[in-house]
C-alpha cells in the first residue's frame, strides 16, 4: 500500500521543525468546552467498552444536530459511531464492495479511498475534475457507469480543492445513483467548514436517495479536534445495520469519553459553530492576503481548512511535487502536492494546498518564508 502523502509531509516537519501547513489540522487551543466535557467524562462515566454502534446518547445527539443544521430527519437506529471519517469510510467500503465491483471516484480523491477500495477487492474507476473550479462532469459520469457499478464515493465539500458541488450537480449525481441503483459513500466531513453561505445539503436529502446513501461525517472536523478520531455513518437502517457488522470488525469502539464529549458540542448553540467558522474564516483570509501578496495565484475556494495556489500561473518554475520537497527542506513549509491525490495522465501537476487553520504568528511565519522562496525561484 502507499504511504499517505499527509503522514509524509508530517514526519517531516517533525524531523526538520519546518511548519505544517501539510496535513489538515488547526493548531490552536481545542475548544474549552470539549474538553472540559472529556475531562468530566473521563472521571464520572465508564472506560470499558461502549456498545460497538456507539453510545445512545451520541446517536441521538447527531440525530438532533442534523435536524437542526440541514433539516434532516433521522433515527438513532441510523447511526453508527466510528474512530474518524477514515474508519467510517473502510467500514463502509468493506459492507459495500465485493470483488469486481466498480466503483467511481473523482479525483482529486481522499488518499485512502482507492486503497480501501482495492483491498476490498473492487476496482476503481476514476473521474478527473479540473481546476480552478472543479465542477462535476455529469456526461462523463454518466459514460463511467457499467453493469458491474455497485458504488460512487463523493466527498462535498471537496478536500483538497475546498469548493462545493451546486445543487444542481447534486441532483445530477443523484438521479444518475437512483437510475442505476448506486449506492453513494458521501463524505461530507467538511460540512460545517464552509464560508460561501450555502446551507450543506447532503445526497441523502434528495429524491430516492435515503436508501442508498451512506453519509459520512467527523466530530475531527466539527470541532477541529482531529487527534479525537471520533466520526459517523448515517445511512438507511438496514444498510447502517451491515456498516456496523464491518466496523465491529476494525475498532469495535470508540473511546467513550470522546463520546460523551462529542455529544455535549454537538448540542452547542448554532451561535457556538458560527464564532468558530468567524475565527477560521478570519484565518483563511490571512493566508489568502499574505500568499496573494506574495506572488502565489491562489485558486476560489469555499470551504474546508484548505487553500490551494496554481504555481505555474504564479510564476513558479516547479511542478508541484518538487515545489513541495523543496519548500520543506529550503523554506521550511509543508504543504501537499494535488498530483498525489490523483492517478492516471489527467493529474494536474501545478498545484499545492496549504492548510490555514493555524494562529495568525505561524501564518505571518510560514506566509514570509513562502514569499521569500518564490522571490528566489523567480
Ligand atoms: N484529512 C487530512 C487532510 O486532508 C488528513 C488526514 C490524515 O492524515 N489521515 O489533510
Amino acid at each position: 500500500m502507499p504511504r499517505t502523502i499527509f503522514e509524509h509531509m508530517s514526519a517531516l516537519c517533525r524531523q526538520s521543525g519546518a511548519i505544517n501547513l501539510g496535513q489538515g489540522f488547526p493548531d490552536g487551543t481545542p475548544p474549552p468546552e470539549l474538553i472540559a466535557a472529556a475531562q468530566r467524562a473521563l472521571a464520572e462515566r465508564s472506560s470499558q467498552y461502549p456498545p460497538s454502534v456507539g453510545i445512545p446518547e451520541l446517536r441521538s445527539a447527531v440525530c438532533d444536530f442534523y435536524a437542526r443544521r440541514q433539516g434532516l430527519s433521522l433515527d438513532p437506529a441510523q447511526v453508527v459511531v466510528t474512530s474518524g471519517g477514515t474508519e467510517a469510510l473502510a467500514a463502509a467500503i468493506l459492507a459495500l464492495v465485493s470483488e469486481g465491483d466498480e466503483v467511481i471516484l473523482f479525483q482529486p480523491a481522499y488518499d485512502a479511498y482507492a486503497p480501501l477500495v482495492r483491498r476490498a477487492g473492487g476496482v476503481p474507476v476514476m473521474i478527473p475534475l479540473a481546476p480552478p473550479d472543479w465542477r462535476y462532469p455529469l456526461d462523463r459520469l454518466e459514460a463511467a457507469i457499467s453493469p458491474r457499478t455497485r458504488v460512487l464515493i463523493l466527498n462535498d465539500p471537496l478536500n483538497p480543492a475546498g469548493t462545493g458541488a451546486s445543487e444542481a450537480e447534486l441532483g445530477g449525481i443523484a438521479a444518475l445513483c437512483a437510475a442505476h441503483r448506486l449506492t453513494a459513500i458521501c463524505d461530507e466531513v467538511w460540512e460545517e467548514v464552509r464560508f460561501d453561505g450555502v446551507p450543506h445539503r447532503s445526497l441523502l436529502s434528495f429524491p430516492g436517495m435515503a436508501e442508498r446513501t451512506v453519509k459520512i461525517g467527523s466530530a475531527g472536523k466539527i470541532f477541529g479536534l482531529t487527534g479525537w478520531k471520533v466520526g459517523w455513518i448515517i445511512a438507511g437502517a438496514e444498510l447502517a445495520a451491515g456498516i456496523a457488522r464491518a466496523h465491529q470488525f476494525l475498532t469495535f469502539t470508540t473511546p467513550p469519553a470522546l463520546q460523551w464529549a462529542v455529544a455535549e458540542g454537538l448540542a452547542l448553540p448554532d451561535a457556538w459553530f458560527a464564532a468558530q467558522r468567524t475565527g477560521w474564516a478570519a484565518s483563511r483570509e490571512r493566508l489568502r492576503t499574505a500568499l496573494a501578496g506574495a506572488g502565489y495565484v491562489v485558486l476560489p475556494n469555499a470551504a474546508t481548512w484548505f487553500l490551494c495556489a496554481d504555481l505555474a500561473a504564479s510564476g513558479i518554475p516547479l511542478d508541484d511535487r518538487t515545489f513541495s520537497d523543496r519548500a520543506v527542506a529550503e523554506a521550511g513549509v509543508a504543504t501537499i502536492p494535488l498530483s498525489a491525490l490523483f492517478e492516471g495522465a489527467e493529474a494536474p501537476a501545478s498545484i499545492v494546498r496549504f492548510c490555514y487553520s493555524k494562529p495568525d504568528l505561524v501564518l505571518d511565519d510560514a506566509a514570509r518564508r513562502l514569499a521569500c522562496f518564490r522571490e528566489a525561484l523567480c
